[in-house]
């Protein structure tokens, strides 16, 4: 729950600004793809809740979303692996009859000093984070161009969002994989942008700072971690899945059409160099 908010403030923020539009959100059991795909379906899209492992929290996370009467069902792929990919997007088309958004949420870690990274380490961390996200954008932007734009659902013919990371200019020792791996997704995402903003498609990205979430639960889950963690945030305060899902929507929705190839810091300010706030 973010601090001083409702559901119903943020049923009334995101109103209905997806109406009718299908989603899809990628690793959306967990964490921010789950804050995500459930505010999406409270504004409006029918959403397909993917997830790798854990059936039981992505069908909790699909009775969600049907509480707000759009439509929804869980499928598992394995993101990083090209023909469950394309599965997964041929059967939304069948059911959803199309996708309007995909949100390239999965991602992992594996952390470890460079020196001692193995290469199955430094592989998975790419394979999921990096070619995933190009594997599920591939297969949305072939249904995005084959259907085109529909004037009464959303000025663009598509919109992919992809799950960055601050670490996608911030270096980070002992995570090179991860670090590299968001690096990457920045460039794919621009490169992407540039060459599919002729057929009417949008591609950005929503770069988070320190979000509650399992992926980093070391960083948050005693007092002294979250403090140290809190002189990396100017705002002081770790953020939670919400303040990411809300930053998707927005841009996913016609309210951000103009928005192209961007990538949206949600972090507190931890991208403004915090140590030269008293020092340099
Ligand atoms: P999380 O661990 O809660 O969620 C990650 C999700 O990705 C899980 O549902 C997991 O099952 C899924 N996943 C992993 N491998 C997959 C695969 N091969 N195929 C399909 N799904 C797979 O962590 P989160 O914090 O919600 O992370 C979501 C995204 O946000 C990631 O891309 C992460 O890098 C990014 N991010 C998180 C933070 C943060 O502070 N939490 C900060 C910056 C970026």
């Amino acid at each position: 729950m973010v601090a001083g908010s409702t559901d119903e403030v943020r049923g009334a923020m995101s109103a209905r600004l997806v109406a009718g539009q299908k989603a899809l959100v990628t690793g959306a059991n967990s964490g921010i793809g789950r804050a995500t795909a459930i505010a999406l379906g409270r504004a409006g899209a029918d959403v397909v809740v993917n997830y790798v492992a854990g059936e039981d929290e992505a069908e909790q996370v699909v009775a969600e979303i049907k509480g707000f009467g759009v439509r929804a069902y869980a499928h598992q792929a394995d993101v990083s692996d090209e023909a469950q990919v394309v599965g997964m997007v041929a059967r939304m088309v069948e059911e959803f009859g199309t996708i309007d958004i995909l949100v390239a949420n999965a991602g992992l870690q594996r952390d470890a000093p460079s020196v001692e990274m193995t290469l199955a380490q430094w592989q998975k961390v790419i394979d999921v984070n990096l070619t995933g996200q190009f594997l599920c954008a591939r297969e949305a932007v072939k249904e995005f161009v084959r259907r085109g734009v529909v004037p009464e659902v959303s000025r663009s013919a598509g919109k992919i969002v992809c799950m960055s990371s601050v670490h996608q200019i911030v270096p980070w020792a002992g995570h090179v994989n991860y670090a590299s791996s968001k690096g990457g997704v920045g460039m794919m995402m621009e490169t992407l942008a540039q060459e599919l903003a002729p057929q009417g498609i949008r591609v950005n990205a929503v770069a988070p700072g320190a979000i509650r979430t399992p992926i980093n639960r070391s960083a948050w889950d005693t007092p002294e971690a979250e403090s140290d963690l809190l002189r990396l945030i100017p705002y002081r305060r770790v953020g939670e899945p919400e303040d990411i899902a809300n930053a998707v929507v927005a841009v996913a929705s016609d309210l951000l059409d103009y928005v192209v190839g961007a990538t949206l810091y949600v972090d507190g300010g931890m991208t403004l160099f915090p140590g030269f706030a008293t020092g340099g």
